[in-house]
């Protein structure tokens, strides 16, 4: 039995605490608050781990400064805090970055009404210490940015948030969880709910269908929390069919171009060409733009990118960087996610919707949470176990709640070059894989075989991941390496086509694929990279 067989296998034996349907940021920080405070808990997921918005967003983790325009003190400030105990629990994955804000003539908010914001952003980091914002005088920031448009600027601040990578920290939030014992299994999808006894009629069980095993299984438990995102209201009818819909899903879409193509020293805020305020973000060898903010009420599965949502963020970046002239040909690859926004039944604007969360309880007990941002996922899993087990509050001491992620430890560059010697590799290796996986690099380099060092850097760094992500991350599908636990579909020339063939044979290796689902794999992942560039298309295209 592997590992995640004996996840449903455990789920299936016992009468869990908790069972958290939903694999992305929410459900996974649920299920590690509520490991920790020493729950029976599992966690399931129909699709791959982080497969749903969780690898989709702008992979900020921020105090979101605009939503200070719009009052949100509370919700700012407890990002902000969130932030600075993310960069200490996860510092190989959650990173301090500086971040441009210019502002022109005939802006929104002028550069006193941005000098303000920026004090209380500042203040609200307390007695962390941030780097303060600075403000700069047009020359200061064109120095800072020589590409920006220099007319009509009039002035500008750097302040610092952080940066991640998202689907890596839902999936270090989920190896946290499992450490504490908590039973995790993707690819498993909740089907249905089996009630108790009239009158009070409860959920008691959730039926389960594990995709590859190609098995259905009952799994008892005491509560049930939906944190599927998008699919939240298609939960809700699925336990309730009377169940009125919260939510006003809105559709956010992403590039990247080749970082020569925007080069940039930092993030740098942009404003659209109805002024919307978007970020242009650099990433290893790219830099990648968004987002849009549009409302959607097409297929949850895989929101599509239009050629006028990619026309629109390019128009936003060549208004910026007049001289990059961005055109389709230097995109690389497009990802669009949809945000669980709670509909205010209203008709405001979709970026004016709120970024709270809240939960909402059925007649038969399933709680559901719509809403919420990934940068907050740990303050919210401690109010919503809190809200659905009270028995288990204070259960967990501060320190292990806030305690660091698997792979924080972060290796110093001596560390680093003795591993490097001491398995024969070039240092360069070893400081790419301790980049993205921290401490956790030795184990990944203990995935080493001999003959592999013949081949290019990129494809052993990607061999040695995929070996790993296979053993200890649940990856169970060539998309889950490619797409999630590495940065190959988004931010590589080639999305990943050309090294997908040897992945997918160390997969068949370690998983015991045949030469059919080897290749049905293959196909699957170059129909995704197909899908995603589909926008290209002549007749892709309605306006965003
Ligand atoms: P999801 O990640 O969607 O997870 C829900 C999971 O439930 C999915 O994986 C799905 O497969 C699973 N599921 C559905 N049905 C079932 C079923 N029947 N059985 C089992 N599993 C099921 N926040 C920030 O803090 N910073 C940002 O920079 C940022 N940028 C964003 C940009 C965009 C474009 C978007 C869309 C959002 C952004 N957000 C950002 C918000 C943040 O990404 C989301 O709030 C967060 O990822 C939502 O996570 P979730 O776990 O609630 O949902």
């Amino acid at each position: 039995m592997d590992q995640r067989e004996e996840a449903l296998a455990g789920m299936a034996g016992t009468r869990l605490d908790l069972l958290v349907i939903g694999g992305g940021i929410t459900g996974a920080g649920v299920a590690r608050e509520a490991a920790l405070r020493g729950l029976r808990v599992g966690l399931v997921e129909r699709n791959d781990f982080a497969a749903g918005t969780s690898s989709r967003s702008t992979k900020l983790v921020h105090g979101g400064l605009r939503y200070l325009k719009s009052g949100d003190f509370r919700l700012v400030r407890e990002a902000v805090l969130e932030r600075q105990r993310l960069i200490q629990m996860a510092p190989h994955l959650v990173r301090s970055a500086a971040f441009l804000f210019p502002v022109y003539r005939g802006d929104p908010d002028p550069l006193w009404k941005l000098r303000i914001g920026l004090t209380l952003y500042d203040w609200f980091a307390g007695r962390h210490r941030v780097p303060r914002h600075q403000v700069h005088a047009p020359a200061g920031v064109l120095a800072q940015e020589p590409l920006l448009q220099p007319a009509g600027l009039t002035g500008g601040a750097i302040y610092t948030d952080a940066v991640t990578d998202d689907a890596r920290l839902t999936l270090a939030v989920l190896a946290s969880a499992r450490q504490a014992g908590a039973l995790v299994a993707n690819y498993t999808e909740v089907t249905g709910f089996t009630h108790g006894q009239p009158p009070r009629r409860q959920v008691t069980a959730v039926c389960l269908r594990d995709h590859l095993g190609d098995a259905s299984l009952t799994v008892g438990c005491r509560t049930v929390l939906n944190a599927t995102g998008p699919w939240l209201d298609a939960l809700r009818r699925l336990e309730d069919p009377g169940a009125v819909p919260v939510l006003r899903p809105t559709k956010g879409v992403h590039v990247a171009v080749p970082g020569h193509r925007l080069p940039l020293r930092q993030a740098v805020v942009l404003r659209s060409t109805d002024r919307r305020l978007m970020f242009a973000i650099p990433s290893g060898d790219y830099t990648y733009i968004g987002t849009t903010d549009t409302d959607y009420d097409g297929d949850l599965g895989e929101p599509p990118v239009d050629a006028a949502d990619v026309d629109y963020i390019l128009a936003a970046v060549n208004r910026s960087f007049p001289d990059c002239r961005l055109t389709v040909p230097d995109v690389v690859s497009v990802w669009a996610g949809l945000r669980p926004l709670l509909d205010p039944g209203d008709g405001r604007r979709p970026a004016e919707v709120s970024r709270d969360y809240r939960l909402f309880r059925s007649p038969g007990g399933l709680v559901s949470v719509g809403g919420g941002k990934l940068t907050t996922f740990r303050a919210m899993a401690v109010q919503i176990v809190d809200e659905l087990l009270p028995e288990s509050r204070g259960r967990v001491p501060a320190v292990a709640a806030v305690a660091p992620l698997p792979g924080a430890a972060r290796p110093t560059p001596a560390e680093v070059a003795a591993a490097a010697a001491s398995a024969g590799v070039p240092q360069e290796l070893a400081v790419e894989l301790a980049g993205r996986h921290g401490s956790d690099f030795i184990q990944v380099l203990a995935e080493l075989r001999p003959g592999d060092l013949d081949a290019p850097r990129r494809t052993v760094c990607l061999r040695l991941q995929t070996r790993y992500a296979v053993r200890h991350e649940l990856a169970r599908r060539l998309a889950d390496v490619l797409v999630r636990r590495t940065p190959e579909f988004l931010f590589s020339a080639d999305n990943g086509r050309d090294l997908a063939a040897a992945v997918a044979a160390d997969m068949a290796e370690l998983l015991g694929w045949g030469p059919e689902r080897t290749q049905a794999e293959l196909a699957a992942y170059l129909d995704q990279v197909g899908q995603m560039q589909a926008w290209r298309r002549p007749d892709s295209g309605s306006p965003p």
